[in-house]
């Protein structure tokens, strides 16, 4: 059965369990995070293949990545281990409640030295995947990772695979123009394009949705990919790519203890209805609430559900389950 495959970094994350500042906590929280593999996360939680490709260093956090990775039963043939680099870190520090800083530490990690070789040597895990998933993460890492991106995208569109991208955008990566250069050479190619509010209009280089969805692609748009808009609390819409009006949908209501991560659950739950053959309003309603679950724990991705755990949202506070 086709799943999915996407490639880029996972990090060891470092996080305080409580709200001050870092210095003062007395122990931090040792877990894995990266876009791509909390997608990849999602989506094999919901019961379909999918593997990561990506480089780890030779240490105790690469070893923890694969590990998860392997627990969480994605497949990890693809993936590297660089002796001459460390994985990648990012420090979470609750702040306030409701204020999360993020610290990352990455430059020169072995995450970033992600290459096209290390994707040829991956070649059948994306000529035979139902959908390649990539970000705007990992073509800001380096241009050897911009390059790997542009190696598997290639490979996919050869093989008639379905590429989705989403924004993800990282400022502390590079601005708004660094993004619009290293994501523009793959945008003609995709099948699907996610992304915030926000990051469609960076994208685009607009100032309202209309003018940035008639750049990206939506209504009219002949020929561009099926546009996936995250709005948060407020839920999500699509600019079918057949030039279809906009599709909306609210979120579910939850109780949200950490927004963080939610767009990554989203876009597991959109491509797993995708490879499901769901069509768009089946893929936005199961992304919605993939996205819901999302919001309900602290961790990035550990919230994910499983198939038979969609229905949970819809119990009373309370609820015990025997
Ligand atoms: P991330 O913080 O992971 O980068 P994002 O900005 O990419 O997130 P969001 O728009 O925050 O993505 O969330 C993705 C989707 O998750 C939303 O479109 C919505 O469907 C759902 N979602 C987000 N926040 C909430 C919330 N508070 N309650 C319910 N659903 C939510």
């Amino acid at each position: 059965m086709p799943g999915l495959v996407t490639l880029g970094e996972t990090m060891a994350v470092l996080g305080s369990p409580r709200p001050g500042p870092l210095r003062h906590a007395p122990h931090l929280e040792l877990s894995i995070g990266g876009a791509e593999s909390n997608v990849a996360i999602g989506v094999r939680r919901l019961g379909h293949p999918a593997a990561w490709i990506g480089r780890v260093g030779a240490d105790e956090f690469g070893a923890l990545v694969l590990e998860r990775l392997r627990a969480e039963q994605v497949e990890v043939s693809g993936a590297l281990v660089d002796p001459d680099a460390p994985t990648g870190l990012l420090v979470k520090e609750q702040r306030t409640p409701d204020v999360t800083r993020v610290q990352y530490y990455r430059t020169g990690s072995a995450g970033s030295r992600l290459c096209p070789a290390d994707v040829d040597a991956a070649v059948g895990v994306i000529t035979g995947a139902g959908v390649l998933h990539i970000t705007g993460i990992t073509p800001l890492l380096s241009p050897s990772a911009a390059g790997a991106v542009a190696r598997a995208v290639e490979l996919a569109v050869a093989a008639e695979v379905p590429v989705s991208l989403d924004v993800n955008h990282r400022a502390a990566l590079g601005g708004a123009e660094l993004l619009r250069e290293r994501l523009a050479p793959l945008l003609p190619h995709l099948s699907h394009l996610f992304g915030g509010e926000e990051e469609l209009l960076l994208l685009a280089d607009a100032t309202d949705e209309p003018s940035a969805v008639a750049r990206l692609g939506g209504p009219g748009g002949s020929g561009g990919p099926e546009l996936v808009v995250k709005r948060g609390a407020r839920g999500a819409s699509v600019y079918p790519a057949d030039g279809n009006p906009e599709l909306h949908r609210a979120a579910v209501p939850v109780r949200a203890l950490d927004p963080v991560g939610a767009g990554d659950a989203f876009v597991a739950g959109y491509l797993t209805a995708l490879l499901d053959g769901a069509p768009v309003a089946e893929r936005l309603r199961l992304a919605c609430l993939t996205g819901a679950f999302a919001v309900t724990v602290p961790n990035d991705w550990s919230g994910q559900p499983t198939r038979d755990e969609l229905g949970l949202l819809d119990a009373e506070a309370g609820t015990t389950l025997r």
